[in-house]
């Protein structure tokens, strides 16, 4: 067994994971002179928010999306230098394809107004005006049982809540639909009406910003590379193809971690930053009968399925933003202009129902999504040279009803040890916004010393 270093006066706080949490948690200390070794199963550095070459063509985690009133992690991105006009272009339009009729709304009240509030009062195709008037009781109530009684909210998935409201079918299938399951892939069966409200309520006091930003790179490339390298430049480490296995639990005391290759690493504290199910098994082996565990241990996770592909033809005339309910894509955009320049035409889609594809082959998921593409009227996939499906098993904690109280503090009765990951308790859900909260809090909770 090899100890790499168990001098207490030299010990880093050691940070499980390299995505968003974990490398925001790391620049936080790194940044007020803390030592920190940030250790990372994967080969490359961001988790759900990287890009790679997967056989031969680049890839990302999925299509992403940064959105304007984000605020911590522009402020974290911000301090190391950054710069967001480096790394996101603002859309102005996005773009609802149902297969019966389509609408372009504009994203941006303040800089494109006209794009925007012809969009809000237009598109009657695609929902007619007594569409648009049912949601209004459902979108008053709904922020307000949001901040009133978020449990309640919880209880309800979004269509149930939306039916309590009678909010119309179209209404449902048309705006409700995409504003859900386009985002966060669950069925809104399914869908918690906590989540639908707690991803929208953050931007109400912040509606000048609300836009959607796509990434001028590949994500790894343009801000977790960087991040990464801000924290080298304050004296930190950033290690790749390091699978932690296990807690070191001494004296009721996390003092540490093993690696898989056996070899052990002694730190002041630890922070499990990994995703959900991955840090269940690593805190189940020595908390499994600990109650503050319980629910955290109980917390359900999902699957995502994106697929990806280069063409010899572009498959929209614009890069936006893109939602086709009714078929089997969430979210989804033409990339060519904005992330990924090399080819011709370059897409990235997120599909819906993940849970129904995750142990389907690669060729099954990708005719699905060319058929959905044809009944959205984009013919251009067929043009298409080389496709890659990305798949995560167990990444995200489930956005469904009744969920949203298992998750965790960041700051833990353990003494050491700190969890930091999206699906901890903040209140911007499964975001890179909610996973750059949960960095900052468990940094501000080793650097003022909290304890429960
Ligand atoms: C397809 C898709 C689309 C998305 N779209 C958006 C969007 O449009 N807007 C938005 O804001 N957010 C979006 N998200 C969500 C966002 O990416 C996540 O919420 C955020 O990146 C989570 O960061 P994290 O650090 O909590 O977890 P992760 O990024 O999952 O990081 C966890 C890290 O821990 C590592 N790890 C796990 N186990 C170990 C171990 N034993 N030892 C060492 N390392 C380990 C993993 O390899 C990983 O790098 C999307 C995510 C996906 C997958």
């Amino acid at each position: 067994m090899v100890h790499m270093q168990n001098d207490s006066s030299l010990e880093p706080t050691i940070i499980i994971g390299s995505g968003l949490a974990g490398l925001c948690c790391a620049f936080e200390l790194a940044d007020k002179g803390k030592r920190v070794m940030v250790l990372e199963a994967a080969p490359y550095i961001g988790g759900r928010t990287a890009n790679w070459v997967e056989d031969g063509m680049e890839v990302e985690s999925g299509f992403h999306k940064f959105l304007g009133y984000y605020t911590v992690l522009p402020e974290i991105l911000k301090n190391a230098g950054i710069s967001m006009s480096d790394m996101v272009h603002w859309e102005e339009t996005t773009n609802i394809r149902h297969t019966e009729a389509q609408g372009t709304f504009g994203l941006d009240p303040f800089k494109a107004p006209l794009k925007t509030i012809a969009g809000a009062l237009g598109n009657n195709d695609l929902i007619s005006p007594a569409d648009k008037a049912s949601l209004i009781p459902f979108f008053t109530a709904g922020f307000k049982d949001y901040i009133s009684k978020p449990h309640y909210l919880d209880q309800y998935s979004i269509k149930a809540y939306a039916e309590k409201y009678s909010v119309s079918t179209d209404a449902i299938e048309r705006l409700i639909q995409p504003l859900s399951s386009g985002i966060f892939f669950l069925p809104i069966e399914e869908y918690s009406a906590y989540a639908f409200f707690g991803l929208f309520a953050p931007a109400l006091p912040r509606l000048a910003k609300v836009r959607i930003g796509a990434f001028k790179g590949g994500m790894t490339d343009v801000m977790t590379g960087p991040l990464a390298k801000a924290i080298e430049d304050r004296g930190g480490q950033v290690l790749t193809g390091k699978t932690v296995s296990h807690l070191l639990y001494d004296n009721e005391k996390v003092v540490g971690v093993q690696l898989e290759d056996s070899s052990q690493i002694y730190g002041e504290q630890v922070v499990v930053a990994t995703n959900i199910r991955r840090a269940q098994m690593l805190l189940s082996e020595h908390f499994h009968n600990h109650e503050w565990f319980q629910d955290l241990l109980s917390l359900d996770s999902m699957p995502y399925v994106t697929a990806q592909f280069e063409a010899t033809e572009k498959l929209a005339d614009a890069d936006h933003t893109t939602f086709g309910p009714g078929t089997q894509l969430g979210s989804f955009s033409e990339q060519s202009r904005t992330t990924f320049k090399r080819p011709t035409g370059r897409a990235s889609i997120i599909l819906v129902d993940p849970d129904s594809l995750i142990d389907l082959p690669d060729e099954e998921v990708w005719e699905i999504t060319k058929k959905s593409l044809h009944e959205v009227d984009l013919p251009n996939v067929d043009t298409m040279t080389q496709y890659r499906i990305i798949r995560g098993k167990e990444n995200f904690y489930r956005l469904a009803k009744g969920n949203e109280h298992k998750r965790p503090k960041q700051i833990t009765p353990i003494d050491g040890l700190f969890l930091a990951g999206d699906y901890t308790d903040q209140p911007l859900l499964a975001t890179m916004e909610g996973a750059a909260i949960s960095g900052r809090r468990a940094a501000t909770g080793i650097l003022t010393g909290r304890v429960l």
